[in-house]
């Protein structure tokens, strides 16, 4: 039987310590979900493991007006989908969450877990963009931030250096008359990652009718999870009429590169690209003008196994 050596951080300065003095032969691990999987199929074989899930203080989701959502990396994504704040300020993260896995998994899943393992599936990473959000990270040479959309390098890749740990992602506070939402396509339902995920934020003007800023953010469709830019700068500073919808629908299909897997066809996935954008934006419109959408009705929206 393999075996490797199970270390546990008793904090912060103690994970990055035990990371450095083990260089390339150590992983981190939170909720183990991901790393549990790719040992046993050998991908990932460690001779040390460091445990970081005990470190205190990084589970924890706060919000403030002034700076936002902080969420600690080893948050869990159940935490994350039955949060007050999230639920009512960051529903396309909440959606994101009440997609992921059965609860089982999302008890143990972290989100920091979910963004370094940079799948270009990760449910709760098309919201996290669209969010705007900032990486904190902490190495041997001190703390830094990064956004979000400069993390992800490719599939499995993220711009953390050796012996550095994602330590929380920063949400900016979303403006009044946002809405959001995010859906999974996953033809089986339950259990399987995104054949397509998107994600989208609207804020309209104080006329309650013009668009102040839409952010659109895709996932499964590419090497990494991504922001639709040109579909976003079509809806800013217009009304959003079903027609304006329908052309950023199809801006964010010219923007996917999907591959053919088994989870479906290149072209299929494009296909699920423009109805999930118009879906998303439509919800996320009726959202941003007040309308209330009771998060049982969200959790029904956020998978989609058929159209
Ligand atoms: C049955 C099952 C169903 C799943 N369903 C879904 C799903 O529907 N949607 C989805 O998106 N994912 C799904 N996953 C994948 C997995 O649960 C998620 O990616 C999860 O968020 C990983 O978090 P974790 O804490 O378990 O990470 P771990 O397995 O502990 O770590 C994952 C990777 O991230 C690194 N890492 C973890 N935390 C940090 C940190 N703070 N700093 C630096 N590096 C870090 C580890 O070294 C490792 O490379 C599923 C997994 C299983 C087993």
């Amino acid at each position: 039987m393999l075996r490797f050596d199970f270390l546990q951080a008793r904090n912060l300065r103690h994970a990055i310590s035990l990371l450095e003095r083990h260089g390339e032969e150590a992983r981190p691990v939170a909720g183990s979900t991901d790393f549990l999987v790719r040992w046993r199929q050998g991908f990932w074989r460690p001779a040390c493991v460091v445990n970081i899930k005990g470190i205190s203080g990084l589970g924890r989701i706060t919000y403030s007006p002034q700076n936002g959502l902080r969420l600690g990396a080893l948050a869990t994504v159940q935490a994350i989908e039955t949060n007050a704040q999230v639920r009512r300020r960051y529903q396309a993260l909440a959606t994101g969450a009440t997609s992921f896995a059965g609860v089982q998994v999302r008890n143990l899943a972290t989100v920091g877990g979910n963004v370094c393992n940079a799948s270009p599936a990760g449910d709760t990473l098309p919201a996290l963009l669209a969010f705007d959000a900032q990486c904190g990270i902490t190495g041997p040479d001190g703390a830094r931030i990064l956004p979000l959309t400069e993390f992800f390098q490719g599939p499995g890749r993220t711009a953390l250096q050796p012996g550095e740990l994602l330590t929380e992602l920063v949400l900016p506070p979303p403006p009044p008359r946002t809405g959001s939402l995010y859906i999974k396509h996953s033809p089986r339902g339950a259990m399987d990652i995104a054949t397509v995920g998107v994600a989208s934020v609207i804020t309209l003007e104080e006329d309650g009718v013009t668009c102040r800023d839409a952010r659109i953010a895709l996932g499964a469709v590419g090497p990494v999870p991504f922001r639709a830019a040109e579909a976003e700068s079509l809806l800013k500073g217009r009304e959003l009429s079903p027609d304006a919808l329908a052309q950023a629908a199809e801006a964010a299909r010219h923007a996917a590169t999907p591959i053919d897997d088994v989870r479906g066809t290149a072209a299929y996935r494009k296909d699920m690209v423009e109805a999930l954008t118009r879906r998303t934006l439509q919800h996320a419109l009726r959202m941003a003008g007040g309308r209330r959408v009771p998060f049982e009705e969200q959790r029904r929206l956020a998978v989609q196994t058929a159209f």
